[in-house]
């Protein structure tokens, strides 16, 4: 991991955001949407340092009908303006999609992660994509990209599934801004 990375793609909920404790863990509205500890100061400091930011996010509600396309856009302003002008995401991917659709963009399967890339001309040594689960890091393998685990919210996993995975596991985001990017 001691590569120069130019963007980093965040998974979202339980990564930047609390997962709601609605059913399902959906957020379904912007009240709804709160920024975890240490998110906004440490998108700052990666800011600051020049990188990209970007999210890919599982929104299977949208397939279920329990949320429009408009509204994740407003949950997505909501974000944004949570974290403020100098730490804000510069681009969001989202999947709609249900468990059984064939679509290319479902965790694991890559497809968010390669149109971030295509769409901002990012190489694949450009880009460290950090998340909370499993599936983040299964989609981050099949794009062929560095990994990085911030626990989940919930403790929806253990620390022993992260390391069984071989990917590197952070405390939470300030300990990962300043140990991958320290200089
Ligand atoms: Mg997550």
């Amino acid at each position: 991991m001691n590569k120069t990375y130019k963007a980093i793609i965040f998974d979202r909920d339980g990564t930047l955001n609390a997962t709601s404790r609605s059913e399902g863990g959906y957020v379904l509205c912007a009240d709804d949407l709160t920024l975890l500890p240490f998110v906004q100061e440490s998108l700052k400091k990666l800011k600051d340092k020049g990188l990209k930011l970007y999210v890919f996010t599982q929104q299977r509600c949208i397939g279920k009908g329990l949320l429009t396309e408009e509204e994740l856009t407003e949950i997505h302003k909501k974000l944004n303006a949570l974290l403020g002008e100098n730490a804000a995401i510069d681009a969001f991917y989202h999947c709609p999609h249900l468990v059984d659709a064939e679509c290319a963009c479902s965790k694991p399967k890559p497809g968010m992660l390669f149109d971030c890339m295509k769409e901002h001309n990012l190489n694949p040594d450009d880009v460290l994509v950090v998340g909370d689960s499993l599936r983040d890091f299964y989609a981050a393998q099949n794009a062929q990209l560095d990994f990085a685990f911030v626990p989940n919210d919930l403790g929806k996993h253990t620390s022993e599934e992260y390391a069984a995975t071989g990917a590197p596991y952070f405390q939470n985001l300030h300990d990962l801004v300043n140990k991958v990017f320290k200089k």
